[in-house]
């Protein structure tokens, strides 16, 4: 039998070290319909990041050019000159094929998402622990230079105060309850009709 559910739109919202990429990785492995959409970005590629798999990486200036284009469904510039951008491409592509699409936005973006999607999307907000924690954890990951961990952590303290704008927090203190935690509520959010 066919089934005619219709793919749903799972947002991770938070401050860069919160955690999203864990997060969003681990519910992928376990949910084989759900796909990843990948955005495009302005900024370099970290060691071990792959275009086409992590991001599409791209100059400013084709950046640009697809915005001219209306090639996407949100874009900010969310750190100074750092451009990120959902593309429509992506989203139709897994959708077409009746998947739901994960995002993994900043804060703004994941709000636009959820405005245009509505009900079909599930809008969350990863929390770190505290300030500190996410310092550490950004330090710790090892892929930011001082100053680009300086625009991480000034932005932070603000992207922390659109958690209540979101439909639900993921605390993600203890990994393995933060990561059950996710699993669960994309999963029912999910399965819903
Ligand atoms: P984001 O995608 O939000 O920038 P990451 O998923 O890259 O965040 O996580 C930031 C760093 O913190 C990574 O090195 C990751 O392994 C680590 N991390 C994530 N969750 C936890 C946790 N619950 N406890 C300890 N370290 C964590
Ligand atoms: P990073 O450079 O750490 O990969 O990402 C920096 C920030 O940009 C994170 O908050 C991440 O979620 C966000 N981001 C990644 N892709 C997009 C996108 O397509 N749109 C928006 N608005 N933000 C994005």
């Amino acid at each position: 039998m066919q089934n005619h559910k219709k793919g749903k739109l799972i947002i991770f919202s938070a401050p860069s070290g919160s955690g999203k990429t864990t997060l969003v990785r681990y519910i992928m492995a376990h949910l084989p319909r759900l796909s990843f959409s990948v955005s495009a970005t302005s900024r370099l590629p970290r060691p071990g990041e792959k275009n086409g798999v992590d991001y599409y990486f791209i100059s400013a200036d084709e950046f640009k050019q697809k915005i001219k284009e209306d090639a996407f469904v949100e874009w900010e510039e969310v750190y100074e000159d750092q451009f990120y951008g959902t593309l429509r491409s992506e989203v139709e592509k897994i959708r077409a094929r009746g998947d739901s699409v994960a995002f993994d936005v900043d804060v703004k973006g994941g709000l636009n998402i959820k405005k245009i999607y509505g009900a079909d999307a599930l809008a969350l907000f990863v929390k770190p622990p505290s300030l500190a924690v996410l310092e550490e954890r950004l330090r710790h990951r090892s892929t930011e230079s001082e100053e680009s961990l300086r625009k991480r952590l000034d932005r932070a303290a603000y992207e922390l105060s659109f958690e209540k704008l979101f439909d639900k927090v993921l605390v993600n203190d203890d990994l393995e309850k933060a990561r059950k935690d996710a699993l669960e509520t994309v999963r029912d959010f999910i399965d819903k009709d």
